[in-house]
């Protein structure tokens, strides 16, 4: 079709970030968090909400969430960026700071958004493969910013797929040798129990994401937020539509913060627990290697072909992730932690397909 002349040709060779839209009772395939949000987050946000008017706009910043996490999180309201997802987060920074020439430099398996992001801007993306172990090569990373001098370096912490962390003291290292961006997305943070983001005091090219679409049990309201030196929010925001982060999930937002510590915080323990012993438990299935994780999922590496595998669990009403498709994960799936029961049932049901 003659119109597709018009598209970019990096955009027209690439494929679309999707999802298969397959159901099972078991769902074990985007790191959700397996409970909802609890009661007393929806109830008390339903309240809040009940005599705000749908005729007007939410706030052009919503500086009251941005107050709650500035609380939270130890660092300055004006600094912060809240988003439709973290995912418009990551899209927003790379808005301003990619167009043709320049480079963006990521350790795969990653997050597939990414490279996808800086392709349709038209950046060029540089890629340091994890080590064997799937950890991130360090002096690979190092070695690479000094030769490319990449304008945003992106590190996922932990990593999605993979489960591992950097170390303060590694990050600490390319910090010192990066004059571009440094994102660290921490999507998945809770679970591993660190964080980056004193470290935004010393280095002013920090750049720190966030969702609440994992621990916070809150992904179908869409809210992610970023943390950076104030200047660059002030610049970031410029690619952010007005009113991206609606009411609803602004007010639910700032309500599951007040509560974190009695009623999100109890279920962040406890998947922590369920990953450790489920990763034990997968290790003594003939033919599966669990790769130790520090986020709220497993990758495994199977022996039997992993599309095998994820048709086999769903057939069993369990949806898994097949991540064959990515770098150097030919022979592995991921699993999502489920709560005990559905752990057991996943458990067992590999059992009998790898028997
Ligand atoms: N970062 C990572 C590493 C993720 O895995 C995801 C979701 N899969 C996101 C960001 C996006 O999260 P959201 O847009 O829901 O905040």
């Amino acid at each position: 079709m003659a119109a597709l002349n018009f598209i970019k040709q990096n955009v027209r060779g690439m494929r679309a970030y999707s999802l298969a839209p397959h159901r099972a009772r078991i769902k074990l395939n985007q790191n959700e968090n397996p409970w909802d949000a609890p009661e007393e987050i929806r109830t008390e946000t339903l309240r809040r909400l009940e005599k705000r008017l749908w005729s007007r706009y939410p706030h052009f910043v919503a500086q009251d969430l941005h107050e709650r996490l500035a609380g939270f999180t130890g660092w300055m309201a004006e600094g912060i960026l809240s988003g439709n997802g973290s995912n418009e987060l990551i899209q927003a920074l790379l808005m301003v700071s990619i167009e043709p020439g320049k480079r963006v430099l990521i350790s795969e398996p990653t997050f597939a958004l990414y490279r996808q992001i800086t392709v349709v801007l038209g950046g060029e993306v540089i890629s340091a493969p994890l080590t064997d172990n799937l950890t991130y090569d360090i002096s690979l990373l190092t070695k690479q910013i000094q030769a490319a001098a990449p304008d945003v370096t992106i590190i996922c912490s932990p990593n999605n797929p993979t489960g591992c962390v950097i170390e303060q003291a590694d990050l600490e290292s390319i910090l010192k040798v990066s004059d571009g961006l440094v994102v660290i997305d921490e999507a998945y943070h809770e679970f591993s129990g660190q964080t980056v983001v004193p470290l935004l005091r010393q280095y002013s090219n920090l750049v720190v994401l966030r969702t609440f679409s994992k621990a916070m049990a809150m992904a179908a309201l869409r809210v992610g937020y970023l943390l950076a030196a104030p200047e660059l929010v002030s610049e970031i925001r410029k690619a952010i539509l007005p009113y991206n982060l609606n009411t609803i999930s602004q007010t639910a937002a700032e309500v599951a913060i007040e509560l974190y510590e009695s009623r999100v915080q109890p279920l962040v323990d406890t998947i922590i627990k369920e990953r450790d012993l489920l990763h034990s438990q997968l290790a003594r299935i003939p033919g599966l290697t669990p790769v130790p994780s520090q986020a709220n999922f497993i990758l495994v590496r199977s022996a039997i072909e992993p599309r095998t595998v994820f048709a086999e669990l769903l057939r069993r009403d369990i949806l898994v992730r097949d991540v064959s498709g990515y770098p150097m994960l030919k022979a592995y799936f991921r699993v999502s932690i489920g709560k005990a029961d559905e752990n057991e049932l996943l458990l067992s049901a590999l059992r009998d397909i790898f028997k």
